[in-house]
Formats: C-alpha cells, sequence, structure tokens
C-alpha cells in the first residue's frame, strides 16, 4: 500500500492505473477507523482492482461551534487497517494541499441539503459537497462508496455527480453497527459510559417505528414524531436535535406515512451528537 500526501502524487498513481485497464475504487473518509469503514473498504475492493481511500478532516465542513479540533485522529492506526484491509493507497493531505487559503468557489446541493442535519448544520454540506468535488477531480476514481448512515449526505453526492456530470459511479453501502445496534461512528469515542447506555435509543426508536408502521399501527407522521419523542427522552443524557420523518428522495417531511419512508435521527448525548437512520420500503 502506498501512502500519498500529495494531489499530484495521487493523480499521478490513478493515472497509471487506469492506463494499465484497472478499475479505481474510492473511499472517501475522515479518518479514526472503525468497522464501518473498513465494510466501505471492502465494498470497494470488491468491486474494483485498486482502492484508494482519503483521510482528511475536512475544515469546511464544521461550523465554528462544532468538533474539527477535537475530532479524533490516529493516522498511524488509520494506516494500519487501511492495509490489513488491502487498500492500495491512502491519500493524506493537509489542509494547506486541499485549500489554497484563497478559495471562492463552493459547491452548494440546492433542496437536499435544507432539512435534516442541513437544517441544524448550517453551511455544513456545502463544505462536503465542495470537498468530495474536489476529491473526485483530485482522484478520479471510477467508482466511489459512502455510508447510508450518512443518508442525507449520499443523496446530496449522487445529486451532485449527476448535476455536475461526474463520470463516477455512487454506491451506497449499509450501516455497520455495534452488537447492540448502535450505529459505528468515530465520534462514538466521545462517549462515557453511561452515554454509550443511552446511545442505543437511537436504533431502538427506529426499530419501535418500523415496527409500527409494519404493522399499522399509526398513520399519520405527527403521531409517530411524538411516540419517538417520548422514547428517547426516556433514557438520560439525550436532547433531541431532530427526527425527520420523510420522502428518502426528496428528503420533505410527509403527513402521511407513505412508504417508502425514510426515519433519520439526531440526538445529543451530553455533548456528543450522534444520528443514525432507517429506511422503510
Ligand atoms: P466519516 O469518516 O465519518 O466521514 O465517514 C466516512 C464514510 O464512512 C462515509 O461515507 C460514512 O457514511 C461512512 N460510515 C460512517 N459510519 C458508518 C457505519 N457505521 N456504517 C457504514 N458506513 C459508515
Amino acid at each position: 500500500m502506498i501512502v500519498v500526501r500529495e494531489k499530484k502524487e495521487i493523480r499521478q498513481n490513478v493515472d497509471r492505473w487506469k492506463k494499465q485497464g484497472l478499475k479505481v475504487g474510492f473511499v472517501p473518509t475522515m479518518g479514526f477507523f472503525h468497522k464501518g469503514h473498513l465494510s466501505l473498504m471492502k465494498k470497494s475492493l470488491k468491486m474494483s482492482d485498486r482502492t484508494v481511500v482519503s483521510i482528511f478532516v475536512n475544515p469546511t465542513q464544521f461550523g465554528p461551534n462544532e468538533d474539527f479540533d477535537k475530532y479524533p485522529r490516529d493516522i498511524e492506526r488509520d494506516i494500519k487497517l487501511a492495509e490489513e484491509t488491502g487498500v492500495h493507497a491512502v491519500f493524506i493531505p493537509t489542509v494547506k494541499e486541499m485549500y489554497s487559503g484563497n478559495s471562492k468557489t463552493w459547491v452548494t446541493v440546492e433542496d437536499l441539503s435544507k432539512n435534516l442535519c442541513g437544517k441544524s448544520r448550517p453551511g455544513h454540506f456545502k463544505g462536503v459537497a465542495t470537498v468530495v468535488a474536489k476529491l473526485f477531480n483530485i482522484v478520479q476514481p471510477d467508482v466511489a462508496i459512502f455510508g447510508q448512515k450518512d443518508f442525507q449526505q449520499l443523496c446530496i453526492i449522487k445529486q451532485m455527480v449527476k448535476d455536475l456530470d461526474f463520470p463516477i459511479q455512487i454506491v451506497g453501502a449499509p450501516i455497520y453497527r455495534e452488537k447492540d445496534g448502535l450505529a459505528m461512528s468515530s465520534r462514538n469515542a466521545y462517549l462515557t459510559d453511561e452515554e454509550r447506555h443511552s446511545a442505543t435509543c437511537l436504533f431502538k426508536a427506529l426499530k419501535m417505528a418500523k415496527d409500527l408502521i409494519d404493522r399499522d399501527e399509526v398513520e399519520r407522521a405527527k403521531d409517530l414524531f411524538s411516540i419517538i419523542k417520548s422514547f428517547i427522552e426516556t433514557f438520560p443524557f439525550t436532547k433531541i436535535d431532530y427526527i425527520f420523518i420523510g420522502d428518502p428522495e426528496s428528503l420533505e417531511p410527509v403527513d402521511e406515512l407513505k412508504k417508502p419512508l425514510l426515519i433519520a435521527l439526531a440526538v445529543y448525548l451530553g455533548k456528543t451528537r450522534l444520528i443514525d437512520n432507517i429506511l422503510i420500503n
């Protein structure tokens, strides 16, 4: 596995692979790997001949009062895990390598960035879409893998690729969970033991919602909203950021619970904000 820090160098390697007729897969990440990240790498390895993983904690997708500075980082461990997984190249640019300090161009994906995390994290998806567009231009992969854990991000990237004609196939990968259902996340490392215990409420709430819908026991979104809200509030250290019940394509809320339906949650456990979602077909 090669470890590359410059744009020029990753481009040269990918160029060489493409000239050999090899298909290139790409997994963009912010590092501090868990099994969710590794499952994306394995999917890319299956779908392509060469896999590039980027590790970049992107400052432009963090708000001023968010956790950019304290976001967990362990590059040496990440490099080892990527190598053990079979990845061919890890691209680890600095902030200076990615942003000249004089950027004036941003990618905004309208409408899809409006609700869910877009509402509570203004500017977040502008930072995400811009950095992913830059990484796509730098790496020039044939296929890129994104987790369904960040459902809104996946929708936004798919839309961006379509609108801006990137010749890249976007593939979604299922949410990888701990045994008790908690979605794996680098931010889980922030949780105290008590918060970690309560953090199971997200998946439990989503499963309960799915069961109620599958059994036709609830018809209106506002009733389901109240049930989920009361359920989560029974868990200590929780503060709900949002409960979204809506259309998985438009990401607009609905009144009537008709399938396909996306239920997405953002909940604070103490100071740590966790997200999770379920797609009900
Ligand atoms: P991050 O490093 O958090 O920016 O995540 C990098 C990629 O891994 C994104 O496409 C995420 O959606 C994906 N990802 C994060 N957590 C999980 C998980 N538990 N299961 C599957 N994919 C995940």
